[in-house]
């Protein structure tokens, strides 16, 4: 199966896609936690990307779509994969549905991950990551409304959106996901 998670910081889009991807048996590629580790080991994509990923601001488009060009062609994606945090712009969802194509790669769907701005506040300052103080987590809340909100709208159109509450505890989230999976 092939599926974009989408949300904004401390949605819990990282949970969610590990515990899916246990069931589904996909790969979970977490733009966050390379680009992350990446600048951790200062690899050429980690240097370029620093000065973004510490301010909280997205990193340009066509580094990650470059990026995900390389990802998607790798073998371990044989039995698909979740996007964890990809796409993040209508630029990098369009690119995606072209390089899908291409790859004859078809997604499933995209599942948003619905919290209130208030949870990923809370959230995000709880988990505590290099890139989560809070005026940077509310620069990440902003971009999140300002430019993925609209891929929402995007997918929806392609009838591919499946909108979740994730206010609810993890699990209850997980069985839903996977009730509408199913469906
Ligand atoms: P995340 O852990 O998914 O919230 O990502 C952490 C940070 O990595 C974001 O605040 C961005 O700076 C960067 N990032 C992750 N994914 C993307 C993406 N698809 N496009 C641009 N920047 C990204």
């Amino acid at each position: 199966m092939r599926l974009v998670m989408l949300g904004g910081p401390g949605s819990g889009k990282g949970t969610q896609s590990k515990e899916l991807s246990q069931v589904l048996g996909n790969t979970v590629i977490s733009t966050g936690d390379i680009l992350r580790e990446s600048i951790a080991n200062q690899t050429p994509l980690g240097i370029q990307a620093q000065e973004y990923v510490e301010k909280g601001e997205l990193v340009p488009d066509i580094m990650m779509i470059e990026f995900i060009k390389e990802r998607l062609i790798r073998s371990d994606v044989e039995n698909g994969w979740i996007l964890e945090g990809y796409p993040r712009s209508a630029f990098q969802a369009e690119e995606l549905d072209f390089l899908l194509e291409d790859l004859n790669q078809h997604l499933d769907r995209a599942i948003y991950l619905k919290v209130s701005e208030e949870t990923m506040k809370q959230r995000s300052f709880q988990r505590g990551k290099a890139d989560d103080k809070p005026e940077i987590v509310d620069r990440r809340i902003k971009n999140f409304n300002e430019v993925t909100v609209s891929i929402l709208e995007f997918y929806e159109y392609k009838k591919k959106l499946l909108t979740i509450d994730a206010e609810k505890n993890s699990q209850e989230v997980k069985e839903d996901i996977l009730k509408n999976l199913k469906s």
